[in-house]
């Protein structure tokens, strides 16, 4: 097997396995490595028809010494329970949460990327409702997937700003839905902004909260953050934002640095025109700049100060979270660890 490294994408590739478990009459199985990258499922299983499925997303970096190390799974594992919670599914055990990314990752062991590249493992896990139901209610039994995936740098240079839209026409989530926990379902509802916005040369979608149109919420897979001209780290407070896992470690390497955080309504037309530097974060890309934010409903454009190119200070976030992923900084919240 080759794989040129450097020429990886954000994309699907088979690889020698995943990790698979199921739960029926109240348990859960030991759990298996399987090498089809397919499944079975009876024609009226729960996720099929009533969208019964959450996910997770997470990475393992191969530090300069060789090893490989996850990071941050914990959190994700909570967030897996507090989405399977809000969708009435088998919560997964946190140990066998962990159990099963290490497995994974283990039996992948030949696609962790090597050090220098910039590359990643991906890691995705995925919980399904797979028991028939026609009637509604929820499934009797579940299966839950961890598959790996290496992918490629998202920055091949430096970091580069990206022009946002903000949507009026569609929500992403209501204030009392299902925003604020990573359900498959959400995705799908937001597949048709966020291809209009991409034919309309927007890469990422903003959006305000759905009862007033008035304070910002989040871009379609990834939360807002944004630096104030005095030198803060603000990001929205809503309970219908997913909890990004980036952004919180964003900000508790931005307090480690002395840089004040504040966690509050964002009044978008008072606010968005006196950022310094504004941008969307999460697990796949840490942190992409925003340039210009075009409210598309109204035509009217904010652009950004730091123009096409990072702002200094999440330039210094990034750098300093990256240089923790990888090993290069000390790991002093304890974020990573060792897989092998
Ligand atoms: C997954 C996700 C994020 C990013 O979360 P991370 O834990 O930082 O990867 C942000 N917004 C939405 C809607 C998401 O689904």
């Amino acid at each position: 097997m080759e794989i040129d490294w450097s020429k990886l994408t954000f994309s699907y590739r088979p690889v020698n396995c995943h990790v698979e478990y199921h739960y029926k009459d109240g348990q859960w199985d030991k759990g298996e490595e399987k090498t089809s990258p397919f499944i079975t499922l009876s024609i009226a299983a729960e996720c099929l028809h009533y969208g019964q499925e959450i996910f997770e997303g997470l990475k393992a970096y191969r530090g300069k010494d060789g090893k490989v190390r996850v990071f941050r799974m914990d959190m994700n594992a909570k967030r897996f329970q507090n989405s399977a919670h809000r969708c009435c599914m088998a919560p997964v055990p946190i140990e066998m949460f962990e159990e099963a990314v290490e497995r994974a990752i283990k039996a992948n062991m030949d696609f962790v990327p090597p050090y220098g590249t910039g590359a990643t493992m991906y890691i995705r896990p995925v919980l399904l409702g797979t028991g028939p139901q026609i009637g509604v209610a929820p499934a009797s039994e579940y299966t839950f997937i961890v598959m790996v995936m290496p992918v490629g740098a998202y920055y091949k240079g430096g970091l580069q700003a990206v022009r946002a839209c903000l949507v009026d026409e569609y929500d992403r989530a209501a204030p009392h839905g299902t925003g604020m926990v990573k359900v498959a379902g959400n995705y799908a509802a937001s597949l048709l902004p966020h291809e209009m916005a991409k034919k309309a040369g927007f890469p990422i979608d903003l959006y305000l909260d759905a009862a007033q149109h008035k304070y910002v919420e989040e871009f379609g897979s990834s939360n807002f953050i944004a630096i104030t001209r005095d030198g803060k780290y603000v990001t929205p407070d809503s309970p219908s934002v997913l909890p990004s896992i980036t952004n919180d470690g964003l900000q508790q390497v931005a307090r480690d640095l002395g840089i004040p955080v504040e966690k509050r309504p964002i009044d978008f037309m008072k606010e968005i025109g006196d950022f310094a530097e504004v941008a969307a974060c999460g697990t796949a890309v840490v942190i992409t700049p925003v340039s210009e934010i075009v409210r598309l409903k109204t035509g009217e454009s904010w652009k950004m100060p730091t123009g096409d190119s990072c702002g200094p200070v999440l330039q210094k976030l990034y750098d300093t979270y990256t240089g923790i992923q990888w090993g290069a900084l000390p790991d002093s919240h304890g974020w990573l660890k060792e897989i092998c």
